[in-house]
């Protein structure tokens, strides 16, 4: 196949203004930290510096706590309706600046600008728009007829989808009626920050939202402030482990987004051409920083050969390149960290015996950067079938009967999603039934919608995000009655 080449086509960053230095954000206002220190926030395309963050000491985030609990009295007693107002606004405001925060969130992360501009600015104001609409609504959310929310609530999040994860944290948090105190990563503070000014620009009352900048330390006095009600993780599975010890015994409600190590079953009657499509939506979407990527694909035996020739000949086409360019599909890895436990997963591939392919694209000098990789013949014992590589990475195992595939599929300490391509719909039933996953995609991958629950089973967390249930974890069933 031959690949086209196309002329740059770069996007504009001068629609963003970033500044040289960010303070926190707590009480509506920005404001300078008591004794943090400032580190560097970098774009991981270029390894250029964009501006200083600031590290938030345990101090700060007992400020914002108490903002954010002085807010709470009123803004839980707020009618819903009125609520909805403020949501909405943000909703509103967030699309009117949808192409500022795509290429701020771009710039910041490594994602491409097709991504950040088509999928997760789009659904960032899907889930506020979403939850503005359950404010008043919330005797219907499954928590009985007079729901309370729990009071302030933790929130910290992680890097790969920073905006959006955000907005699945935040957006049902607020409609339920409590305040937050919420962490960025650290190496993608950028966008939250500006969407602390929208929180200004929407006259939302202070210290409903506070964010709280800094690394793992500011993460852990979150976690253990004690005036703090429930607490929302999305990370690792290692900090989860870490949150839910540190939770336990106190009287903080807790729900975990974890890690996954899905699988993305291929038999024999699936549509080929667009299961390529599927399978390279699964795992190269976001550079497999995905903790739902397609990151095993088990594909049964008959048609392995026939699928891999296909999906080679697919890969090689994959724009690796500026996140920029409107043409790229395949951006930069987020930090120098993430790229070394990349390497670390890959070389225990070739270590233990399984095939490495790689696209044979050229990867840029500066940042960083992994190919499209294809690793065949693994076992499942591999740590390549076992660990999450989050990164662009895929670990292909063949199966012969549905039993097997099932088998193989559910042999993870993961249960975050899965995917079936099958043209017999009886089939993708009775698998999708047997999958020990919070979300199966069939024919299709990597679908997401505010009015869909998503979460996990075993060591993926627990509690789920978006739609109804997704409310239900910033509820409590009022004790009055
Ligand atoms: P991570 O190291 O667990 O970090 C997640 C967040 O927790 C970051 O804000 C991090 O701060 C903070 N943190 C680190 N140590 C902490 C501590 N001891 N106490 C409190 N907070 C702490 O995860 P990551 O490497 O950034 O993200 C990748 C992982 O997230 C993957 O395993 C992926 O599967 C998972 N993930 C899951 C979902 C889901 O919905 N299930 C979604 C996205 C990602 P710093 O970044 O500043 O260190
Ligand atoms: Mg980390």
């Amino acid at each position: 196949m031959t690949k086209f080449e196309y002329s740059p086509a770069l996007e504009s960053t001068s629609v963003v203004d970033i500044k040289p230095s960010y303070d926190l954000f707590i009480n509506n206002e920005f404001v300078a930290s008591k004794n943090g220190s400032k580190f560097q926030t970098i774009n991981p395309a270029t390894e250029q510096v964009l501006a200083e963050i600031t590290a938030a000491t345990a101090e700060d985030v007992d400020i914002a706590v108490k903002a954010a609990r002085k807010a709470f009295k009123s803004w839980s007693k707020l009618a819903g309706s009125e609520r909805a107002k403020y949501i909405y606004r943000i909703a509103r405001i967030i699309q009117d600046r949808a192409r500022e925060i795509a290429v701020l969130e771009t710039l910041n992360n490594g994602k491409p600008i097709r991504e950040s501009r088509d999928v997760d600015i789009p659904l960032v104001a899907a889930h506020f728009f979403h939850y503005a609409g359950w404010a008043d609504k919330l005797q219907y959310a499954g928590v009985g007829p007079n729901p309370t929310p729990h009071g302030v609530v933790g929130q910290i999040i992680p890097w790969n989808f920073p905006m959006l994860m955000l907005a699945w944290k935040i957006a049902p948090a607020l409609a339920a009626g409590n305040t937050v105190v919420l962490k960025p990563a650290e190496t993608t503070s950028l966008t939250a920050l500006l969407f602390a000014e929208i929180c200004q620009q929407a006259d939302l009352p202070a210290g409903v939202v506070n964010i709280v900048t800094g690394a793992g330390e500011t993460g852990r006095s979150i976690v253990n402030h004690s005036d703090i009600n429930k607490l929302a993780f999305t990370g690792s599975t290692e900090v989860g482990r870490y949150i839910a010890k540190a939770a336990a015994g106190t009287n903080k409600k807790l729900t975990l987004e974890l890690g996954g190590k899905a699988a993305n079953i291929v038999f024999d009657d699936a549509p080929l051409d667009q299961t390529i499509e599927g399978i390279v939506n699964g795992i190269f979407f976001n550079q497999g920083h995905v903790c739902c990527a397609g990151s095993r694909l088990l594909v049964q035996e008959s048609i392995h050969d026939e699928l891999m020739a296909l999906l080679y000949q697919r890969l090689d086409l994959l724009r690796v390149g500026d996140p920029l360019d409107k043409n790229t599909d395949v951006g930069a890895i987020n930090s120098a960290s993430q790229l070394a436990k990349i390497h670390e997963l890959a070389a225990s591939g070739d270590a233990q015996g399984a095939h490495r392919w790689s696209a044979s694209c050229q990867l840029p000098t500066n940042g960083f950067w992994f190919p499209p990789t294809v690793f065949t013949n693994v076992s499942q014992s591999h740590r390549i079938a076992q660990e999450e590589i989050f990164g662009p990475v895929l670990s292909v195992l063949t199966f012969r009967t549905p039993d097997e595939a099932i088998a193989k599929a559910n042999n993870t300490p993961y249960g975050l999603s899965a995917g079936i391509w099958s043209e017999k719909g009886s089939r993708i039933l009775q698998v999708a039934a047997e999958l020990k996953a919070g979300v199966v995609w069939a024919n299709t991958f990597n679908k997401f919608d505010p009015t869909s629950p998503f979460g996990g089973y075993k060591e993926s967390g627990y509690g789920r995000e978006g739609g109804r249930q997704g409310l239900e974890a910033y509820l409590a069933a009022s004790t009055d009655e």
